[in-house]
């Protein structure tokens, strides 16, 4: 990994939403330009080595620092020593941005109804789109729709709230909707393929899934995607390649 690919930047906030989930902002070089749902490479040293991970970026490509959602992979080399990070710190940022998780990528159908299906740390890009008037001025509706194994992992629930008050002032079509998995008291408790499939996502939010007006983008756990981009398949969705279709996808690790 050559070293001038990176700047070094300092870590300027941390916030624990849990023992395994956490959120960190570190400056911004003036160079770093990305696209709402993009994101970063971040280096760590570790000993004498640069060990690098990707991150979607949390934070709005108009802000002056960045924001990055983590969680504690057991044993990992890059989060278990992550966790530690404390104002201060130094962390090395590619100097470029990654991904096509963006809504410039889509062309057809026109922006109607836009799906953005999360879970875990997957929530990153969304709420990085959600803060950019654009996406509130393009679309009728906007579902965030956030996936969690239990109640105390919803992170951003109040940071959401805000955004869709100061960036979605007056738009009458936006429903955050939080599915606890292993929660069976809560209102969604089951997986997103099997919601989409029993119909139960869209009597949550009021709106069909259309091929004509959806667009989806998916984000988190890899089979989660998978297993969501076939059920939604089945629903005559297709993916989004060249700019047409409906599905757009990103793994998270
Ligand atoms: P997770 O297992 O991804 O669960 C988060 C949500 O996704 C839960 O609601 C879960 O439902 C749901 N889910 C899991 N598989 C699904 C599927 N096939 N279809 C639909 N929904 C599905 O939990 P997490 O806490 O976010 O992450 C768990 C582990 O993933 C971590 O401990 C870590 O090892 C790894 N991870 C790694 C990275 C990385 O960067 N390397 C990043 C994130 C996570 P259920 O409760 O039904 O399982």
């Amino acid at each position: 990994m050559s070293i001038e690919k990176f700047s070094v930047e300092k870590v300027l906030s941390v916030q624990r939403w849990t023992n395994t989930l956490f959120s960190f902002t570190m400056t911004r070089p003036a160079h770093f330009k990305f696209t709402a749902g993009q994101f970063a490479r971040i280096g760590l040293k570790v000993g004498d080595e640069l060990v690098v991970r990707a991150y979607s970026i949390v934070s709005s490509p108009f802000d002056e620092t960045l924001e990055f959602f983590s969680i504690v992979v057991p044993d990992g080399a890059f989060t278990s020593n992550l966790q530690h990070l404390q104002v201060g710190d130094e962390l090395y940022l590619e100097k470029i941005p990654y991904g096509f998780l963006t809504l410039t990528r889509y062309q057809l159908p026109l922006p109607q109804d836009l799906w953005l299906l999360a879970t875990g740390t997957g929530l990153a890009p969304f709420v990085s789109m959600l803060q950019d008037f654009d996406t509130w001025s393009k679309y009728q509706h906007i579902y965030l729709v956030y996936s969690v194994r239990t109640a105390s992992e919803l992170a951003y629930v109040e940071r959401i709230q805000e955004i869709a008050q100061t960036f979605g002032e007056g738009h009458t079509g936006f429903k955050f909707v939080p599915i606890v998995t292993r929660d069976p008291q809560a209102v969604l408790h089951d997986r997103l393929p099997i919601l989409i499939e029993n119909g139960a996502l869209e009597q949550a939010v009021g709106c069909q899934l259309n091929p004509a007006t959806s667009h989806v983008m998916l984000c988190g756990n890899p089979q989660m995607v998978e297993d969501t981009k076939e059920a939604l398949k089945a629903r005559g969705l297709t993916m989004n390649r060249r700019g047409e279709g409906n599905i757009a996808v990103e793994n998270y690790w």
